[in-house]
């Protein structure tokens, strides 16, 4: 995934259509949109940082799950890293190590409810079927409760030859997904021709999300808690 925040307008979209293509229940969102300034006021300007799993190739999550659950959280050969919803679900010792050890805070527990709880009728689409990692699912049935939950590329869409529903919503086109290895794709191409760079690179994880735009960030003036992840690199 290419993410130019130079175009990125800041509307959120992106994560509402993630919140729908994935029917996430109330409290559980597997992308956000930070936000934070940049330079002082005459050249004031709005930074919009958008950010989901990175689909790391050195996965820390992985790492700290494997220790009490094998096969918890696996990666997959073309590079998406996959949650085991049932095996984490009965493994609370892999769920809070995988979440302590993401740096990028893009894990989220499924506390199941809907939100259309206490209203006459559950909406159909909070019930209806989903379809993640290759498993049909549906949140009525519970088979996503209890356990943790994250971006997931959206493999069942590309498996269908469509882009992830993010990527295909932005209306500012400013996310890329594609085949790194196929020097032909859009992606490769954006990535020979632009600088680009990743999320706390230091720290080993070789994210699969690549940034462009905004690569000095110290000029970031004002930090909030919605821009943490915006200005600890
Ligand atoms: S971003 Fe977090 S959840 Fe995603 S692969 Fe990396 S460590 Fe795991
Ligand atoms: S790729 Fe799919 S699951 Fe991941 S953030 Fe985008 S819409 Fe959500």
């Amino acid at each position: 995934m290419v993410i130019d925040t130079r175009k990125c307008v800041g509307d959120h979209a992106c994560a509402v259509s993630c919140m729908a293509e994935n029917v996430c229940p109330p409290k559980t969102a597997y992308r956000k949109v930070f936000e934070t300034e940049f330079n002082s006021f005459p050249e004031l300007d709005r930074f919009f940082m958008p950010t989901n799993c990175q689909h790391c190739d050195n996965p820390p999550c992985k790492k700290a799950a494997d220790k009490s659950t094998k096969g918890a959280i696996e990666k997959r050969k073309d590079g998406i890293v996959v949650f085991n919803y049932a095996k984490l679900a009965k493994s609370p010792k892999a769920k809070e190590a995988a979440k302590k050890a993401c740096p990028y805070y893009a894990i989220v527990d499924d506390k199941a409810g809907f939100y259309t709880d206490g209203t006459p009728v559950l909406e159909p689409y909070e019930t209806r079927d989903f379809y993640e990692y290759d498993k049909k699912l549906n949140r009525k049935r519970g088979d996503t409760k209890g356990s943790i939950r994250k971006c997931t590329f959206c493999l069942h869409r590309l498996e269908s030859g469509m882009l992830p529903a993010c990527v295909g919503t932005c209306i500012g086109r400013a996310m890329y997904f594609g085949d790194k290895n196929d020097p032909e794709s859009l992606v490769s191409e954006l990535l020979k021709k632009e600088k680009t760079w990743n999320l706390k690179a230091g720290l080993g994880t070789q994210p699969r999300v690549y940034y462009i735009g905004y690569e000095d960030r110290t000029k970031i003036s004002v930090a909030t808690p919605a821009s943490c992840i915006a200005c600890h690199q």
